[in-house]
């Protein structure tokens, strides 16, 4: 198979070079190699005249170089001057101008495209995306059709990877070694789905002869890496439905009972029927996957409280993992409040005193307490529990993959229920989270008002305040949040704490303000946490460290500076921490005069929708699945190389019906895993790109 041949196998690459393929590239087999996606493309078929072309326009020209020169006193500027018989064209690079001095010679034959600009009288591009017509394969590489730009650098052009040099290399290699790729999808599918051959799309990914054919390829290449991860994630999952782990109990529901008594609520609809789902999960014969999804405010720690119930009644213990020690606080103190008689809760965190650490440790250990709430400090060595049956991790996008399997080991065949208010677009949640059963908490508590949400410039900051101030004096309490702690030399904005000190000092005088940031000790947030919630505090500034789960109903207002700095699901989720009880209430993004456009259209995002998952698809697509993902999800960004989440919904469910109809039809799931995994992956490395490259799967 291609993938298991080095890429030192191709005449043109020694040991050096193929070195800087792999280091630069990942590049390490010929199948990468064929792999690797131009990153864009070059409609040389449609070339213009140098006399033709206007200011302002995206051109592609080619021309003979007339000229390569520098100009300019000090910092010099390098120009290539090329002519194409109707008139000249620079193309000025005021970077690495050895190295493209290098690049370009008299008498090339070189493509320019970039954006045309006149400069004194002369037409210019400046550092145009540049290419030269081979000698050798003219017709086939350079002329006349789309051409693949690949992506490149320094190093790699140094070993002869230029973008030009990639198109060589490969399309050497799709001459050699295509007829070997066998397509892995059956020919009836295929058909079907009206899908292009496998190895057609290969070659049109690189060499297509109109852009409409790259678009194909894209999306029976994309197919490939959606269906493959869908078949091994029902694969997966009907084993472990199929393999018994553990024999089915029957919960003593004794403490759920006790549990809904003692709530000053009942439970909502989606909030009693995802207790339903997760008390047959317990039940059951196999482990619980299950990911519950509710917007901010929707009332899912109540359904924590439920599921540690029905797990003390088989007698085992409960973990749960925050992703701070504020929220930990917050939910110890919510179970301490609601807990039935006979349940016993313990808090774990790292800013404890090593005495009262050693204690619950030990509690834990002989299984007196039956519910430990805690940060990462779960998962540290010398945490040992006598009988964890289930752990749940609350804001579960704050964690790593790795994190909840690890607290998952300190217990046997422990069920796991995972939280998240980020609303995870349907796309994502079947791939990143695909290996989960979701339920969804749709509709908050009936009590709720909408919040007010109002986009207001700085220059209305006055009467911002002064609203709030009578929400103050009406006994409400306010949130006023902001970007940053300290001022940093480089940026403009307001921080935290000059804001603290401006509004103590010269405007909320007479209110009680505090300060929340994460640079204090864990003890200090605590304490000011706990002071705004028992109602201490009237306006609280704080940067983001309140973002996740705060829950503090009088509180009313939140007014946000700088919204164009936050992400839309960020800001949805800041302005879930009002509108928690039965007042009416407000949240106010005081942006700068200085935002862009498309910022203020952004913003306008949150204005209008209250809907974390409407918001939240809007992010997805704004910000690309990578991006999304990013920063706060590890170890998935790159799932895919030519599927776009943002854009292949359709795509993902044809692909996903399609695995499951294949899979529902295997009789031996257990051999077809292995088969699966041996040849493809490891679990640990569920990966979209990684699976479809394996060339031949089902046949
Ligand atoms: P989140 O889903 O954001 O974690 P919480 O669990 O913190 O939300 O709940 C938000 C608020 O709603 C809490 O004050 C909680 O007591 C309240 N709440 C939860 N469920 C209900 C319900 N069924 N009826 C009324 N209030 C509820
Ligand atoms: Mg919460």
């Amino acid at each position: 198979m291609l993938r298991n041949l080095p890429i030192e196998e191709l005449q043109s690459v020694g040991p050096k070079r193929a070195e800087v393929l792999r280091a630069e590239a990942g590049i390490s087999t010929i199948e990468d190699l064929i792999y690797y996606a131009p990153r864009r493309y070059l409609d040389r078929s449609s070339f213009v005249k140098i006399s033709d072309c206007a200011d302002g326009q995206q051109i592609t020209v080619a021309g003979t170089v007339s000229s390569v020169h520098t100009e300019g006193r000090g910092r010099k500027i390098l120009c290539v001057e090329i002519n194409d018989g109707t008139e000249d064209l620079t193309g000025v690079f005021f970077g690495g101008i050895q190295y493209f001095q290098r690049v370009f010679d008299r008498g090339d034959t070189v493509v320019f495209s970039g954006t045309i600009a006149s400069f004194r009288g002369r037409k210019q591009i400046v550092h145009p995306e540049f290419d030269f017509y081979d000698d050798d394969q003219t017709e086939l590489l350079n002329t006349g059709r789309i051409i693949p730009l690949y992506h490149s650098n320094d190093k790699l052009q140094h070993a002869g990877f230029s973008s030009r040099g990639f198109r060589k290399i490969i399309f050497q290699t799709i001459k050699d070694h295509l007829d070997k790729v066998e397509d892995p999808l059956p020919t009836e599918l295929r058909n079907r789905l009206s899908l292009v051959g496998y190895a057609a799309a290969l070659k049109a990914i690189h060499f297509p002869e109109n852009l409409a054919q790259v678009e194909e390829a894209r999306i029976r290449l994309a197919f490939n890496e959606l269906f493959f991860l869908q078949y091994y994630l029902h694969l997966s999952r009907r084993l472990i439905r199929e393999t018994e782990t553990r024999p089915s109990r029957i919960p003593d529901m004794t403490f759920l009972m006790d549990l809904f008594n003692n709530l000053p609520f009942t439970l909502t609809e989606d909030q009693k029927q995802a207790v339903n789902r997760i008390s047959q999960d317990i039940a059951q014969p196999f482990e619980m996957n299950r990911l519950l999804q509710g917007d901010v405010g929707s009332g899912k720690t109540a359904v924590a409280m439920a599921a540690a119930c029905i797990e003390k009644g088989l007698g085992h213990q409960t973990a749960i993992m925050a992703p701070t020690e504020v929220l930990a606080a917050q939910h110890f103190s919510t179970f301490q409040k609601f807990m039935p008689q006979g349940l016993t809760c313990g808090l774990l965190v790292s800013g404890m005193k090593a005495a009262q650490k050693k204690k619950i440790l030990t509690e834990i250990a002989s299984g007196s307490i039956d519910i430990t709430i805690g940060t990462h400090a779960l998962i540290q060595d010398g945490v040992a529990f006598k009988d964890l049956g289930l752990v749940i991790v609350d804001e579960q996008h704050r964690f790593g993959v790795e994190q909840r399997a690890e607290l998952r080991r300190k217990g046997e065949k422990t069920d796991l229920l995972v939280m998240t208010a980020t609303p995870i677009p349907r796309s994502l949640a079947l791939t990143a989270y695909g290996d989960l059963d979701v339920t969804v908490i749709k509709k908050k508590p009936a009590d709720r008002l909408p919040i007010k949400t109002l986009l207001l410039p700085e220059s209305r900051m006055k009467g911002v305040n002064a609203s709030l101030d009578k929400y103050m004096a009406e006994g409400r309490q306010c949130y006023y949040i902001l970007p940053l702690i300290e001022e940093s030399e480089k940026s403009d904005l307001v921080s935290a704490k000059e804001i603290f000190e401006e509004l103590s000092a010269e405007v909320f005088t007479h209110r009680r303000i505090g300060l929340l940031h994460g640079k204090m000790k864990p003890a200090e947030k605590e304490a000011v946490m706990n002071s705004f919630k028992e109602g201490n505090i009237d306006l609280l500034v704080s940067t983001t460290v309140i973002e996740v789960g705060i829950d503090v109903p009088n509180a009313t207002v939140i007014v946000i500076r700088h919204p164009e700095r936050f992400g839309l699901s960020q800001l949805h989720q800041l302005r879930g921490r009002v509108g928690r009880g039965p007042y009416q209430s407000f949240c106010i993004l005081l942006y700068p005069d200085s935002i862009s456009k498309e910022a203020a259209e952004r913003l306008g995002v949150i204005e209008k929708s209250e809907d974390g998952f409407a918001i939240a698809e809007q992010d997805l697509r704004i910000r690309g699945a990578g991006d999304f993902l990013g920063t706060r999800q590890h170890g998935v960004e790159s799932q895919f190389e030519f599927a776009d989440l943002s854009r292949d919904l359709d795509l993902l469910l044809e692909a996903r019906s399609e695995a499951e109809q294949i899979i529902m039809n295997i009789k031996d799931i257990k051999a077809e895993h292995q088969r699966f995994e041996q040849r493809y992956v490891k679990s640990e490395e569920l990966n979209g790109s990684r699976i479809t490259k394996s060339l031949s799967l089902i046949s």
